[in-house]
């Protein structure tokens, strides 16, 4: 059975390591009151993915790549800037330092990642998520800062998601609300909720959008984790 290692880092940072030992980083921001995890912690890395350019989903990743040489994968124009602000190397830069754009893909190390849309705001480029298919075909969406959009239901569709990570914090993403009429459209095995209990300002826990979920999505099941927590999922 291929068993997938799945850490939320807290806010929009989750550690995947899939059945054959890679290891992805998604938004790895570490600098935060609620993270444990801190640079520190990294040891090895394959890919690292950034969904948009705002501080607290580029947070560390220059870092990350340059300390374990994983490859960077981000959209064109934040692909540049972090090459030239963070010096990151342009063979650490997905294809040739060129990064990527909404809808393309990227087959690395036997590990499928996609660009999708997503809606919120950004400084370079346009924001997005994620669909990553692993080795053994476990497939993961991170959908990134965004609002609820209808095409959410052609995702789940098309790439049949085990694990989808939403934001529910409201104020800068989808609400409880909208997160859990995401589940519904998504319709994965698991939603990993993110995005909240960071700042003052965003939802505070988990709670309400488990009730929403249940009644909106039941067949999806919600895992609210810790920051820091593991959860291995089983294919
Ligand atoms: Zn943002």
């Amino acid at each position: 059975m291929a068993q997938t290692k799945i850490k939320w880092l807290s806010h929009a940072g989750f550690q995947i390591t899939s059945a054959k030992g890679k290891v992805i980083y998604i938004d790895p921001w570490f600098e935060n009151p609620i993270s444990s995890f801190k640079l520190d912690n990294v040891q090895e890395a394959t890919l690292v993915l950034v969904t948009h350019d705002h501080f607290d989903h580029v947070g560390q990743a220059a870092e990350v790549v340059k300390k374990t040489g994983a490859l960077l994968v981000a959209n064109v124009e934040t692909a540049r800037k972090l090459q030239s602000e963070a010096q990151i190397p342009a063979e650490k830069v997905c294809y040739f330092g060129y990064g990527m754009n909404i809808g393309g893909n990227l087959l690395y190390e036997g590990i499928s990642v996609t660009m999708t849309q997503a809606f919120h705001s950004t400084a370079t480029g346009a924001p997005c998520g994620y669909v990553i298919k692993l080795e053994d075909g476990t497939t993961i969406y991170h959908a990134g800062d965004t609002g609820i959009f209808d095409s959410m239901k052609l995702l789940g569709e098309l790439y049949k998601i085990d694990v989808a990570f939403l934001p529910i914090g409201s104020v800068f993403t989808m609400n409880t609300l909208q997160a859990a009429w995401a589940a519904k459209l998504i319709a994965p095995k698991k939603v990993i909720p993110m995005h909240y209990r960071t700042f003052p300002i965003l939802i505070q826990d988990a709670k309400e959008f488990v009730e929403l979920a249940r009644r909106e999505a039941p067949s999806v099941e919600v895992l609210a984790l810790n920051p820091g927590e593991e959860y291995v999922y089983v294919k």
